[in-house]
């Protein structure tokens, strides 16, 4: 079997080797032609078609130190497949073996404790489903089939980000095989260092395969405003946002998104099609009081569409996934954050709202601040917090005929947008990698040097490279 080193060479590989791996695997280990092989390689960004050499299906922590052992003594490049929703595509390799842990998604909940047991394969809807049968959440993401492992790892943004802070801020332990094929703890007393690089450093240090976090009380209602407005009438609605957001107290996250209404059963049909301004906000306390807070986010004007109201919180987790489906479209999207939301920001976003050649492609604002400040920029590895807003540029169309035209209308949207920027951004959200080390410098800033030492540590040949990657000192 042709196959890819980790040094960008081909060689090949001995079936007997192969075999005997496939033997002692619980999980099965797909090679091209089997059944389940094309199944397996799909992640959801419908742009990436990577043909592994192997794919190990693991089950449990044994079958992920075989398989990273396996890579090690063969040399081959490793990938690491979590939820498989990173638009770079990074959780599959051409010609590498993956390390796929889908089917790792096991969820147990201490509800006296307040903690959750989380394997390295689930998704949020696996863990809302499990902690909100006590009423309990941890933060996640907005969609429900995003992986656990790649959000936590990079960050995590969702709707509990201001009252309970990042989902990697939520993080008491976790599970970890190491490049030697070895697996520990990391935790505030145990290898605090790999802890520390794991809360933002990405997929950089080993493969975890679980994950313990601390649970919170939040639902199971709760109020959830979903809210849109002409987008002609963005100009003065985004400023309105703003001051409301700048008063709002930590029960609310929220995020302005500019995009237009999908021609999609089940919305209403004078609605689809219309470009708009959408609000979106959570209040994570009491819902009558929700209403209180969040009923002016409702009465900017007349709305195309509102879709809020009391509801179950994995309701909303679940609300947006129709939008998403995987492996259907194409996904290019990439973040910035942004010092302030003033009118000539407000101008620059709506120009490019203008000119986006899809329109499924979505500008979103992200309010940030209340716990995820609190949080100190050297206490993790995410770094800095102080940013107001976080800009995701999300170019999302269906055929692949125009990949190059939406790509480069992200990427110009992008560098414009720079002049707002401190030059922070959020990896999770990054491209297709392609910016190398200096984005993720830019992005790290402060924190950079103190990850190249973690990650020389514990990954000093780069096995985990199919990353945002940090480079290991030589
Ligand atoms: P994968 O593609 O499986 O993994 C991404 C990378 O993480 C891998 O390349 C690998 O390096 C690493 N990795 C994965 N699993 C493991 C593991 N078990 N151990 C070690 N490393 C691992 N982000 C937010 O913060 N908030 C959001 O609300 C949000 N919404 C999103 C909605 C959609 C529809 C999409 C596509 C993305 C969204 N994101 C959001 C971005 C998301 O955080 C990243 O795409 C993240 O990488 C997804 O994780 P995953 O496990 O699904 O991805």
């Amino acid at each position: 079997m042709n196959v890819q080193t980790i040094d960008d060479d081909q060689t090949t590989l001995d079936a007997d080797h192969v075999d005997a791996l496939a033997e002692r695997l619980r999980g099965p280990l797909l090679r091209e032609g089997d059944a389940g092989y094309d199944a397996a390689r799909q992640v959801w960004n419908g742009m990436i078609d990577k043909r592994p050499a192997l794919i190990a299906r693991c089950t449990g922590a044994a079958d992920v130190m075989d398989a990273v052992r396996f890579a090690r003594e063969h040399d081959l490049l490793l990938a690491v497949r979590g939820g498989g929703h990173n638009v770079s595509g990074d959780a599959v390799c051409d010609g590498g073996l993956t390390v796929d842990l889908s089917r790792m998604n096991g969820v147990h909940v201490d509800p006296e404790a307040q903690v959750a047991r989380v394997e390295g394969g689930a998704t949020w809807g696996d863990v809302d489903r499990e902690t909100q049968a006590f009423g309990l959440a941890t933060p996640g993401g907005v969609v429900s089939t995003t992986g656990v492992a790649g959000l936590t790892l990079g960050g995590g943004l969702g709707w509990l980000r201001r009252k309970h802070g990042l989902s990697c801020d939520n993080l008491r332990s976790a599970d970890v095989v190491t490049a030697e094929g070895e697996r520990v703890t990391a935790s505030a007393d145990e290898n605090p260092d790999l802890f520390w690089g794991l809360r933002g450093g990405g997929g950089n240090f080993g493969v975890v395969t679980s994950f313990e976090f601390d649970l919170h009380e939040v639902g199971p209602e709760v109020l959830f405003v979903g809210v849109m407005y002409p987008m002609e009438e963005a100009g003065r609605l985004l400023p309105a946002w703003r001051d409301f957001m700048a008063e709002a107290p930590e029960e609310v996250s929220s995020q302005a998104m500019l995009w237009t209404v999908p021609e999609m059963e089940g919305l209403p049909e004078a609605a689809q099609g219309r470009p708009v301004c959408m609000m979106g906000a959570l209040y994570s306390g009491d819902p009558d009081e929700g209403k209180q807070v969040l009923g002016p986010l409702r009465e900017l004007s007349d709305p195309v569409l509102d879709m809020s109201g009391v509801m179950p919180y994995t309701a909303v987790q679940a609300s947006q996934d129709h939008f998403y489906p995987a492996g259907e479209l194409q996904y290019y999207w990439k973040s910035t954050e942004l010092e302030r939301l003033d009118d000539e920001v407000i101008d620059a976003l709506l120009d490019h709202a203008a000119e986006r050649p899809s329109p499924r492609t979505h500008l979103i604002v992200w309010h940030q601040g209340g716990a995820m400040r609190r949080v100190g920029p050297d206490e993790t590895a995410f770094g800095d917090r102080s940013a107001p807003y976080l800009l995701t540029i999300d170019s999302t169309w269906f055929d692949p005929a125009r990949n190059e035209e939406n790509v480069a209308w992200a990427r110009e949207a992008w560098q414009d947008m720079q002049r707002f920027s401190g030059g922070g951004l959020y990896l999770n959200i990054a491209g297709m990698s392609e910016n190398g080390e200096g984005l993720v410098r830019s992005a790290y800033g402060g924190t950079y040097d103190r990850l190249v030492e973690v990650k020389t540590r514990w990954d000093p040949d780069n096995v985990f490279r199919m990353n945002q990657n940090i480079e290991p000192t030589a």
